[in-house]
């Protein structure tokens, strides 16, 4: 079943229950995490409240609860639904008072949902996902997890529009990552991806793939790569909390490598599955 938490009351997700002066809603003035629960088990649980809590103090937000808390009420939550599998999306704003741009002094507001995850078509991680390429329109601290996603939404429209799955974002001639995910390519057995800057967000499944690349022996280098690169790459992948790792065989309309997933993102992905 899906299920909500609002400011420590279990609700259902559909109750209307966000009153009209919350500063998520009406500023965006917030953070936000996205965790994945497979078989009853937040996965990278300590990753993402790492990311949360570093993403809310750049924002100067006070959580006004520590990490143990937020786990318990995830935890709580969970079981709640009686989900096994499942998706946890937490958001925490800077609260609820009347509207001014200056901080209010008022307690964050904490909300999570919880549902069934919807994975990937099996078809398409056979055959590869297609992307477009876009310009990156977002300001220069793509690190925070942000509430405020709207060149992230505009860009993945617009992408989905031409019949893409992921927009891939170029700033100043280089790849910086998808509108919601992270992004790969592989050239010669080298696994490239844009350095963990404030360009990107330092994505959660971008860390596992570092993990499992330097388990495996297979070089990954931190590195800022042109859209030429791309086009040039043996392979290319992307990942994110959602997607896992995923294969990319088409950008633009251009075959990547010979066109099917290649056997380093397959690799990545069998030793990814182990993990969960
Ligand atoms: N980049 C952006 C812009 C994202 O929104 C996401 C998804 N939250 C990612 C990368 C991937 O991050 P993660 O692996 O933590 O889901």
């Amino acid at each position: 079943m899906a299920m909500g938490y609002l400011n420590g009351k279990f609700i259902n997700s559909s109750d209307p229950v966000l009153p009209i002066d919350e500063r998520g809603h009406q500023f965006g003035d917030g953070v936000y995490e996205f965790i994945r629960v497979y078989n009853g088990r937040p996965f990278m649980m300590h990753q993402h409240m790492e990311r949360l809590f570093k993403s809310s103090e750049a924002i100067r937000l006070n959580i006004g609860k520590t990490v143990k808390d937020i786990i318990a009420i995830v935890e709580d939550l969970i079981e709640r639904s009686g989900q096994a599998n499942c998706d946890v999306y937490m958001q925490v704003t800077r609260g609820i008072a009347p509207r001014d741009h200056l901080f209010p002094n008022v307690e964050a507001s904490i909300s999570m949902t919880v549902k069934p995850f919807k994975l990937i078509s099996d078809d398409i991680r056979k055959v590869g996902a297609t992307v477009k390429l876009l310009p990156d329109e977002r300001w220069q601290n793509c690190w925070i997890k942000s509430l405020n996603l709207l060149p992230n939404i505009l860009a993945k429209q617009a992408a989905f529009e031409v019949g893409a799955l992921e927009a891939v974002l170029v700033r100043d001639g280089f790849i910086t990552e998808g509108s919601s995910s992270n992004f790969f390519i592989v050239k010669n057995g080298e696994i490239l991806t844009a350095p963990a800057t404030n360009h990107i967000l330092h994505g959660i499944t971008r860390i596992a793939v570092k993990e499992i690349a330097m388990e495996l022996g297979i070089t990954l280098k931190e590195q800022a790569f042109t859209p030429d690169e791309l086009l040039a790459a043996d392979e290319a992948f992307l990942s994110s909390t959602g997607l896992e790792i995923l294969p990319v065989t088409e950008v633009d309309e251009q075959k990547i490598g010979n066109g099917c997933p290649g056997t380093v993102t397959v690799t990545l992905y069998e030793e990814f599955l182990k993990r969960i």
